[in-house]
């Protein structure tokens, strides 16, 4: 009997021997190992949200570099709204709270012996394994371009150098340069990030390099917020930003650059030449995923209602890596999804049955000073048109194009209140309100 009881019922007053308590399994006594790989948007929130939950919890979280600058927000560092330190946060809030923060890479997960191999050749075990190690790039997918080539054509989509490394490209840009993004196919991180790093990067040149242009070579025809943005081009960068979108005959995904001369070519033949290529590569979910087999064949299925690996036993994956649908891979998703699965852990060691996990998503974007927009939904497991099992979005909003000036301020205030609240929340610091550097004029 002693095995199945719940800590409730032991609080609530069952006659329980500490004999009984040793005799169950160590998961079930509270005392399981909760191992996390990537202390990001969803793996940090999982680690913080579970030690608070139960701090006699044993809860370790890999994670290779000592700061994480956010490629959230990071938008409003190559605007000039922010600055990269006001995007880089430090582990000492999860560390105090008993979270075991070790620096150092997973290279190998072997989920029947419940291990993970470090860079640093030490292996740890696990009860549950959490796995939010967001994305990685497809590098051969256009000619000319690597890892190395990205210090010169910088893809600028993880956060820290690479969003400083295309800063800086633009700041050292003749006026007159032809900026040049470059969008790949669903799915991408951040899917309203492209088309906000054009508006960003517009308002800087249209106050430092007016005589410059931003052209956009997009890989499909429609994109998130599509009708607000392209409001924002017409209004505020007509002269500046172009946009070209693939068609049937025109298709602008990139097939080949040459970091020699800045020339990028697309797949239908369309040549340009950048003095600043932001090149976004396609991607996948972190390489960790496809090493270890939780991936098929790029990103990782996972139950809706858990976010479960559909692949292992005892695994969670979240976050970017996830197939999730609808939901958008974004930190707000991924911190959504990191507080359901914390929950569902701490149910699992409790034995309780776990409450129904809601999820709920918002993608501010920045258009202008005092300008943004916004897109977001709730979620919960249920049947998609199809009938398959997915996330099922409810109350849905999306800005629109002729939105009053005070509401588009509404927006651009709760975007930067947003920001610092989500850091505190993910990274259990006290992170104070920054308000943007740049006004409205
Ligand atoms: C330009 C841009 C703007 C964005 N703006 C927004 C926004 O305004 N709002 C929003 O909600 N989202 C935004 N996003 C998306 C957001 O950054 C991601 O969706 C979010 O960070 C995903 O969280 P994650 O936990 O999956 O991955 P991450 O936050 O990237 O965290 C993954 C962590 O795992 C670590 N890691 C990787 N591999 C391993 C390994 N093998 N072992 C140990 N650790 C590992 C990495 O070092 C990293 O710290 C933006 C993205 C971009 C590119």
């Amino acid at each position: 009997m002693g095995l199945d009881l719940t800590r409730r019922q032991f609080a609530g007053g069952f006659a329980i021997t500490a004999a009984d308590m040793m005799a169950r399994p160590a998961f079930a006594r509270g005392e399981a190992k909760v191992v996390v790989i990537g202390g990001g948007a969803g793996g940090a929130t999982v680690a913080g949200t579970l030690k608070v939950s139960n701090p006699a919890l044993d809860v370790t979280l890999l994670e290779p570099q000592a700061k994480y600058t956010s490629c959230f927000f990071s938008n409003a560092y190559i605007g000039g709204f922010y600055s990269l330190a006001d995007l880089t946060h430090g582990y000492s809030g999860l560390a105090k709270l008993g979270v075991t923060v070790i620096h150092d890479r997973a290279e190998k997960i072997d989920t029947i012996k419940k291990t993970v191999d470090l860079q640093n050749k030490k292996q740890i075990s696990y009860d549950r394994l959490v796995v939010s190690p967001g994305i990685d790039f497809k590098w051969s997918a256009i000619e000319g371009y690597s890892q190395s080539v990205a210090k010169t054509m910088p893809h600028a989509w993880r956060g820290g150098d690479q969003t400083f490394a295309l800063r800086d490209r633009l700041e050292k840009m003749e006026n007159g340069g032809t900026v040049v993004i470059t969008v790949p196919k669903l799915p991408y991180r951040c899917p309203p990030g492209p088309y906000e790093r054009a508006c960003v990067i517009a308002h800087y040149l249209k106050q430092a390099k007016p005589k410059s242009k931003l052209v956009i070579l997009d890989a499909k025809m429609t994109f998130s917020k599509q009708s607000a943005f392209q409001e924002a081009f017409e209004k505020y960068y007509k002269d500046i930003i172009e946009v070209h979108l693939s068609n049937d005959i025109d298709d602008f995904t990139v097939a080949r650059v040459d970091p020699g001369d800045g020339e990028i070519r697309t797949n239908a033949g369309f040549n340009i030449k950048a003095a600043v290529a932001n090149i976004i590569p396609p991607q996948t979910a972190g390489a960790i995923c496809l090493q270890s087999g939780l991936a098929d064949p790029e990103w990782c299925p996972i139950d809706p209602a858990s976010f479960a690996s559909s692949k292992a036993e005892n695994v969670f994956v979240l976050g970017d890596s996830a197939i999730a649908n609808e939901m958008p891979k974004s930190a707000f998703s991924a911190h959504s999804q990191g507080l359901a699965v914390a929950a569902r852990i701490a149910a699992e060691l409790d034995s309780r049955r776990p409450d129904p996990a809601r999820y709920r998503n918002t993608c501010w974007s920045i258009v202008a000073p005092d300008d943004a927009i916004k897109i977001g939904a709730d979620y919960a497991a249920g049947p998609l048109p199809g009938g398959i099992n997915g996330l099922v979005p409810s109350n849905a909003f999306v800005s629109k194009p002729g939105e009053s000036a005070q509401e588009r301020k509404a927006t651009y205030d709760e975007a930067f209140a947003w920001y610092p609240t989500l850091i505190g929340q993910i990274f259990k610091t006290e992170t104070r309100s920054k308000s943007s550097k740049v006004k409205a004029g």
